[in-house]
């Protein structure tokens, strides 16, 4: 049915919004109201797809542990799925390759871009303390970090969701529900 895809800075917010995103539609599609097809909401992640948080640390550990991921996405999507992507998701061509895929699985597809100041990830991160980034690999994702944009197809419809702002739930479901949110002009 549809991608759903988290994209942001360590410790930003992400897994805290895919569990916000997952709850949300799983009560809309249990609603009285709702009399379209049954749908299950998958949460892909790190964790499920056996990427811990070292792999981040090198690109030769990153390359693999994105397959991994990938391969997750792929595998959930479907005509009766809503897939939601909980990852950095940072490199550009990587969320075009997921859209890709969600295209040929004929599913729709919206991305969401968690914002928070790196000062306020870095203090979230210092606050979790285990299972924690090294500060190289934390400030090199943050860098590195590819912010997606509306004008390209492959992250529209885009969601910017500040770290203090309640996500806009109804609309994400319009959109991936009803294809509500016009797609960008020309694609680049
Ligand atoms: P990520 O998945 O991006 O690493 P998490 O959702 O796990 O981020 O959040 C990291 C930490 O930041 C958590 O300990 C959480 O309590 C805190 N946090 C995340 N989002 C918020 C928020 N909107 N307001 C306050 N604290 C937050
Ligand atoms: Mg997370």
């Amino acid at each position: 049915m549809a991608l759903v895809t988290i994209a942001g800075f360590p410790c930003s917010g992400k897994t805290t919004r895919a569990k916000q995103l997952k709850e949300y539609f799983e009560q809309r599609i249990r609603s009285t109201e709702y009399n379209g097809p049954n749908l299950n909401v998958e949460l892909i992640d790190d964790d499920i797809s056996h990427v811990p948080r070292s792999s981040y640390d090198t690109s030769a550990l990153e390359k693999p542990a994105r397959a991994s991921l990938f391969s997750n996405v792929s595998r959930s999507l479907g005509q009766d799925t809503i897939t939601i992507v909980d990852s950095a998701n940072y490199i550009k061509g990587y969320r075009y390759q997921m859209y890709c895929a969600a295209r040929e699985a004929r599913v729709r597809v919206a991305t969401i871009h968690v914002v928070a100041s790196p000062d306020k990830c870095a203090e979230w991160h210092e606050k979790r303390g285990e299972c924690s980034y090294k500060p190289a690999t934390f400030d090199n994702l943050i860098m590195r970090f590819e912010e997606p944009s509306s004008m390209v197809r492959w992250d529209s419809p885009l969601f910017t969701i500040p770290w203090d702002e309640e996500p806009p739930f109804e609309e994400i479901w319009n959109a991936i529900l009803k294809g509500d949110k016009k797609p960008p002009p020309a694609a680049v």
